[in-house]
């Protein structure tokens, strides 16, 4: 049976050496590493985010704030905000709740929060210092994966990892950051042919989807490492990931559940790219 990575466990961890940094850096500087989160609509979901960011800053002890702005709102008047933001020195993280209303444009959105204050690395510029391995900050999921592998002890390098999923936010910049981890890496999709065959070769295989219960035991190798991202409500309204744990587990030497897996890393690396944004500030 493999071990169970604990991630909420894990990220609390982390979330106490921020705590730590973040009074010594009060100490020193006289202000907390503050961060901006907006939200426009009454999307439930996006309303649970925010507010679970907002308690996780009061935890490690940022500034924060929050602007929950109508449904109706105007790109100019979302514009007229980020600008704002980005002017603001108490100030250095901003982020903004996707997906926006239909009558939004959220590539204009990315585009315009300036990238040393994009914390959730979506900005071409940082998108960009992440390809090319010298970056500030990263994805908040990818880079929750990263430290769930390095916490744990697993060794990446020269490892065959196998990376399923390719968006913006999640596959592609997972893949980079296990190939800058010398890592060798094959990213699969949709179109990918002999998808199970490509997992089986798998010694450590991230299963990034958003299909319930897609991965099962016989896709996986005996001993892989399996980090589940997927996070999907079955019809009972219960969480689940894209793994099937019954039948993977018994043959995978180390296994994240959902939910307490790579779910509570995120807003932990969200708190570590706040805190990552306001010590370059006074650099
Ligand atoms: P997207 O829908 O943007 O991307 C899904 C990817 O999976 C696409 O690249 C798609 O391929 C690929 N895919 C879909 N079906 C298959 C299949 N049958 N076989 C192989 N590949 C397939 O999703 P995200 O990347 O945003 O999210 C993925 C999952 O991770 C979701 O469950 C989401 O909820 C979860 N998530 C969890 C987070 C967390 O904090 N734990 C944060 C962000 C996301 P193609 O490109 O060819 O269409």
């Amino acid at each position: 049976m493999a071990n169970i990575i604990d991630g909420k466990a894990i990220s609390a961890a982390i979330r106490a050496e921020i705590k730590e940094e973040t009074e010594a850096f009060f100490g020193q500087h006289g202000f907390r590493p503050g961060l901006a989160v907006i939200i426009v609509g009454e999307d439930p979901a996006s309303q649970v985010y925010v507010r679970n960011k907002r308690r996780a800053c009061e935890e490690v002890g940022f500034y924060s704030e929050a602007y929950e702005l109508p449904h109706n709102t105007t790109q100019d008047e979302l514009n007229a905000l980020v600008d704002k933001l980005n002017a603001d020195p108490a100030i250095h993280g901003i982020l903004c709740q996707l997906p926006l209303p239909k009558h939004l444009d959220e590539n204009e959105v990315i585009l315009r929060i300036d990238p040393k204050k994009d914390v959730d690395a979506f900005h071409p510029t940082n998108v960009g210092r992440i390809m090319i391995g010298d970056y500030s900050f990263l994805p908040c999921t990818p880079a929750g994966v990263m430290a769930l592998l390095a916490r744990s002890g697993i060794e990446i390098s020269g490892k065959e990892c196998v990376v399923v999923g390719r968006s913006n936010i999640v596959g592609k910049p997972q893949a980079m950051l296990l190939l800058h981890a010398n890592g060798t890496v094959t990213v699969c999709h949709s179109r990918t042919k002999n998808l199970a065959e490509v997992c089986r070769r798998a010694d450590i295989l991230v299963a990034a989807i958003g299909k319930a219960d897609f991965f099962t035991g016989d896709m996986v190798k005996e001993g892989a490492v399996v980090i589940d991202v997927g996070m999907n409500r079955r019809a009972d309204g219960k969480l689940t990931g894209d793994v099937d744990f019954e039948s993977v587990a018994p043959k995978a030497s180390y296994i994240t559940p959902v939910p307490g897996g790579v779910g509570p890393m995120t807003i932990t690396m969200l708190m570590q790219n706040t805190l990552t944004a306001a010590k370059e500030s006074v650099k």
